[in-house]
């Protein structure tokens, strides 16, 4: 039996004639960026979340690039951010001249904490930037004290998180902005890549705006030094054919990712702790021998990923931070042992047998 990582087939056959309706709908609109459906659904997404304002943009690094230039973070300033993250997440920061500090996550949940993060505060700290990875949520309420105690700009990277939930809340609500992602692998995917910044600051919401589209509020006069950043007509219709149906493909995560918590039984095998809240972008498996699981895996025709295989401080690219091996030695443990299994809507029950099988029998 062949299992994919992932597959788009069953979520995009079910809406299939939605998303050619909203092609046409582009199409004969002769409208491209800037329009109607940007418009229609960054007030759908804003709505969904429980936030006033949405602005979409070109995908989740312009996200969460545009929030730190809006705050004013640049030279001199220190942010904090996950040692085991994607790089966007510390790539935003480095773009707008800042210095990405990273903290060590807590290895139960793969999350950073606020008491771990304290740690790391400077005079120079500006701003923290959570990363709700793998469709968990971090310690929202604590990460909120702790901002306000000294003073720092709460900033979520929720590009995997869409419809994650903690107290009620949605992720993406609980700082000052949140950055999304709509890479097409994500939640909730565009064809193509997409992304928005979310915030209930009006101000925020106007500067990040302004800063996406050349630093402008009115054509062709310049008020800031800007980017070019918008999410086109085209992926705003997708995205709008495709949030209706949001949450039940996370029920359908949900309930997938429930049976791997309940029926992975292997002793050679760590879960994360569960998470109410998850929408389960990720579905991570941590074992010792990760290589040789993932290799066992493939030759049964079971497909994975690893998310992510060198932390933050050992990437080529962020050599100038000074890190050695050991600094971050939870980031440094998962990701050396982390295996993403495949979770997707329309997975069938056959395929989740046949995995957890697999799995169990390593
Ligand atoms: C996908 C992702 C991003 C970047 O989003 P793009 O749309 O690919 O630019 C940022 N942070 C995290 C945690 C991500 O998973």
């Amino acid at each position: 039996m062949q299992v994919p990582y992932s597959d788009f087939h069953v979520m995009h056959d079910s809406i299939r004639d939605d998303l050619n309706a909203a092609y046409e709908k582009v199409m004969d609109s002769e409208w491209f960026i800037q329009g109607k459906q940007d418009t229609a659904f960054e007030e759908a997404f804003a709505s969904f979340l429980g936030v006033r304002h949405c602005i979409g943009v070109g995908n989740g690094l312009d996200a969460l690039r545009l929030i730190l230039l809006a705050l004013g973070i640049g030279r001199g300033d220190e942010v904090l951010v996950p040692a085991n993250t994607f790089i966007a997440s510390a790539l935003a920061i480095s773009y707008v001249g800042a210095t990405p500090v990273l903290v060590d996550p807590d290895p139960e949940t793969a999350l950073i904490t606020p008491e771990e993060s304290e740690k790391h505060i400077t005079s120079k700290t500006k701003a923290i930037m959570v990363v709700q990875l793998y469709g968990r949520v971090a310690d929202m309420e604590g990460f909120q004290a702790l901002a306000q105690a000294h003073h720092l700009a709460l900033i979520e990277d929720a590009a995997q998180a869409h419809g994650a939930e903690r107290s009620g809340r949605k992720a993406g609500s609980f700082g000052i902005a949140a950055g999304f992602s709509f890479y097409p692998g994500k939640n909730l995917g565009a064809l193509g890549d997409g992304g928005a910044v979310v915030t209930d600051d009006d101000v925020l919401a106007q500067r990040v705006r302004a800063l996406s589209n050349y630093g402008a509020t009115v054509k062709y006069h310049h008020d800031e030094l800007g980017v070019n950043s918008h999410l086109d007509e085209l992926q705003a219709a997708f995205l709008s054919a495709k949030l209706p149906h949001l949450p039940a493909w996370t029920e359908e995560r949900r309930r997938l990712g429930a049976r791997y918590e309940k029926e992975i039984t292997s002793g050679k095998l760590r879960l994360l702790r569960h998470d109410p809240g998850n929408v389960y972008h990720i579905f991570p498996v941590f074992c010792e021998d990760r290589d040789a699981l993932q290799r066992y895996l493939e030759d049964q025709g079971i497909h994975t990923l690893i998310h992510y295989p060198i932390p933050i401080h050992l990437q080529k690219a962020y050599q100038s931070l000074g890190h050695r091996i050991g600094d971050f030695p939870a980031a440094e443990s998962l990701a050396a042992s982390e295996l993403s299994i495949p979770l997707y809507p329309g997975m069938t029950e056959e395929a989740v047998d046949y995995v957890i099988a697999a799995l169990n029998a390593f």
